[in-house]
């Protein structure tokens, strides 16, 4: 059966969205564009007690920084299945859930939360597992050991219940999985599941289930602490008869800390200084601050690479892909079955990449921000500021590095790389810069290459080595000791910058 491929992003709104989460969602949209099929997104609110406000619009935005948005879903546009946000749903799950009772694969318990815990301390201290099975459920109280007249006196006289899944008794569930090949659980490691509560809200296996079937789910692919649940959504399908439209599944590999012990976390992040969440995000109850890759500077299209790269390999050497190639290239094959190690390293030469690719344009709205933040945004016209970007750009790797990197070819050095002054200048030096300045002022044309020829002329007639003198040439008009090439900078700053900052170093170091 050729299906028409729809994946899906399925996020719980219980916080910010981790990178893994992006991540998953990556892949999904990756699926999807190379398979000429459709992504969506829907939110999976049904545990109403982890709604953290906020959460739903940070997913959102996220994804559209990112640049992978859905065709259909909350915040995307409405598709034919519309609603996508669970609790908006909430009344189409009752006659799923109904149907399962009917034909036995589910049954009310009426159980209280006392006796529960009596049960489940009971089994503890017969040293078995403590869970609502096959064998306990004979035991509690629901439909299947009350009568149908109690359940039923029960049920009108709204009495609190749950819906659970009747288990099989030790079955083999086999599926295959798209990454890890054939997976096996056997029942008897799992419990009865609930899927309904008498509220009226579904619980996360059931409503997820039920909306990857009626939104027409060709592919399942998600992270990987969702494999224990899928041999209970295999089931369920069995259980409704919709076997035949049965997603495929894929679980993906975690994303490991750097030293490959454990899932990359946000504590990891704060220890090492690195952002585990794509934006920025202010948590509603406590005002802790989590940063987030856009406002730590990198950009998305670095991010989509590197997050690309964390699981998946190309079977080739390529490092850097572009979203296009990205979806030429991605299949799930090649996702890998064990737990990907985040390298902050990676992450940062990622985003170095891209910013040496950014067209000078595309960064000078940066330069500009931070000229109008120093009061000197209109001292430069914009191809002066282009050009500046152009030569910087190689030696940057965030954006915001910008200033810190640029600034001397907007104001004169306020200080100076002073192991480079201590280690070069001596008693020759003043009179080789003077000369260097008295020959430029004689220039007529101010370019790179008539400014070295100067430079050199000189050099050989006070008998200096370029090569010792080259830095402190450097460090005499930018303050610094490495940068883009020095004479395109002098040639950028001009003449009387140039002759100023001569003279100023002339007088500040005279007496070194
Ligand atoms: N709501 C689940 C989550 O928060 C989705 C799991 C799935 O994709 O089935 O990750």
């Amino acid at each position: 059966m050729d299906r028409r491929v729809r994946v899906r992003f399925a996020p719980s709104p219980t916080g910010p969205l981790h990178i893994g989460g992006v991540r998953t969602a990556l892949y999904n949209y990756l699926f999807a564009k190379k398979h000429g099929g459709d992504f969506l997104i829907r939110i999976e609110d049904t545990d109403q007690t982890r709604f953290v406000q906020g959460a739903e619009e940070y997913i959102i935005e996220s994804l559209k920084w990112v640049g992978i948005p859905p065709v259909e879903g909350v915040g995307f546009g409405d598709g034919k299945h519309a609603p996508y946000r669970q609790s908006d749903r909430k009344p189409m799950y009752r006659q799923y859930v109904m149907q399962l009772i009917e034909n036995g694969h589910a049954y009310y318990a009426f159980d209280t939360a006392e006796e529960l815990e009596g049960m489940r301390e009971r089994l503890k201290a017969s040293n078995v597992d403590a869970k609502y099975d096959a064998i306990t459920r004979t035991t509690m109280k629901n439909s299947l050991t009350l009568s149908e007249d109690e359940v039923q006196k029960r049920l009108e006289s709204g009495d609190a219940y749950v819906v659970r899944f009747k288990l099989p008794r030790k079955e083999e569930v086999k599926f295959h999985d798209e990454i890890r090949g054939w997976v096996s659980f056997n029942t008897s490691q799992l419990d009865d599941k609930v899927l309904f509560k008498s509220d009226g809200m579904p619980t996360y296996h059931l409503a997820n289930v039920v909306d990857d079937y009626l939104m027409e789910i060709s592919h399942v692919i998600r992270g990987e602490e969702w494999l224990p649940s899928a041999p209970l959504h295999v089931l369920l399908y069995r259980a409704f008869g919709w076997e035949e439209q049965m997603p495929k599944f894929a679980h993906l590999p975690l994303i490991l800390k750097p030293e490959g012990n454990g899932k990359l976390s946000k504590r990891d992040g704060d220890r090492l200084g690195f952002p585990v969440f794509p934006l920025n995000w202010v948590d509603p109850n406590t005002g802790e601050m989590s940063s987030g890759y856009r406002e730590a500077g990198y950009l998305p299209e670095a991010v989509v690479n590197l997050l690309a790269m964390l699981g998946w390999n190309p079977g080739s050497n390529q490092e850097i892909f572009t979203m296009e190639e990205l979806i030429a290239s991605f299949s799930l094959e090649r996702v890998s079955k064990s737990g990907a190690k985040f390298d902050q390293n990676k992450a940062k030469w990622y985003n170095q990449q891209y910013v040496r690719k950014l067209e000078d344009s595309a960064l000078l709205p940066f330069l500009q921000t931070v000229l109008a933040e120093n009061g000197l945004n209109t001292n430069f016209d914009e191809n002066y500021c282009l050009k500046v970007c152009g030569l910087v750009k190689e030696k940057m790797s965030f954006t915001k590095e910008i200033w810190g990197i640029s600034s001397y070819f907007f104001v004169d050095p306020a200080s100076y790389d002073l192991a480079v002054i201590q280690k070069r200048w001596n008693e020759k030096i003043p009179a080789l810069l003077k000369d260097i300045e008295l020959g430029l002022d004689t220039l007529s044309s101010h370019e790179a290459s008539a400014i070295e020829e100067v430079y050199n002329e000189n050099l050989n007639k006070h008998g200096i080595a370029g090569k010792d003198f080259l830095q402190l040439f450097r460090v005499c008009l930018t303050g610094v000791a490495g940068g883009p090439p020095l004479f395109e900078i002098a040639a950028l700053i001009g003449k009387e910058a140039v002759s100023r900052r001569i003279a100023h170093a002339i007088q500040e170091f005279n007496n070194i």
